[in-house]
């Protein structure tokens, strides 16, 4: 899939809507989600142009995949919590439900999280 320059974090990053960010360095930020899951739901982008994390771990260096990852750290340890925990989860096309073509990885947080996955009744 081709990265559409339009998609809504191309416009944050652009400054053209508005976010709350949490951490910024040079190649990654870090924005409060507009729809929180969990008391913390924070999501971490790259600031380049990735479609997906299939996008990014095939065509990224590796000094910016590391850099991506070590943002993610930054930004829980900015949230405080890596002693009570967290978790992270990357939605991938499709079956993944991924709703915005520009990488993210969600930050969530502030309660006991439960399943990892909704269970089919
Ligand atoms: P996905 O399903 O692609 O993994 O998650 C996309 C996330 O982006 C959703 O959790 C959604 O609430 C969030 N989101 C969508 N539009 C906006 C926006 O304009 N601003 C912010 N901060 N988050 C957004």
């Amino acid at each position: 899939m081709a990265y559409d320059n339009e998609n809504i974090f191309a416009k944050i990053l652009r400054g053209e809507i508005p976010c709350t960010k949490v951490y910024e360095d040079d190649h990654n930020l870090a924005f409060e989600d507009i729809n929180p899951q969990a008391p913390i739901h924070v999501l971490v982008i790259p600031k380049a142009a990735y479609v997906s994390m299939d996008d990014f771990t095939s065509s990224a260096s590796d000094a910016e995949i590391a850099g991506f990852f070590r943002a993610v750290g930054n930004v829980a340890r900015q949230l405080e919590l890596a002693s009570p925990g967290y978790r992270i989860l990357a939605n991938i096309g499709d079956d993944g439900m991924q709703e915005v073509d520009h990488l993210h990885v969600h930050i969530f947080g502030g309660k006991k999280l439960g399943p990892m996955l909704k269970r089919d009744a």
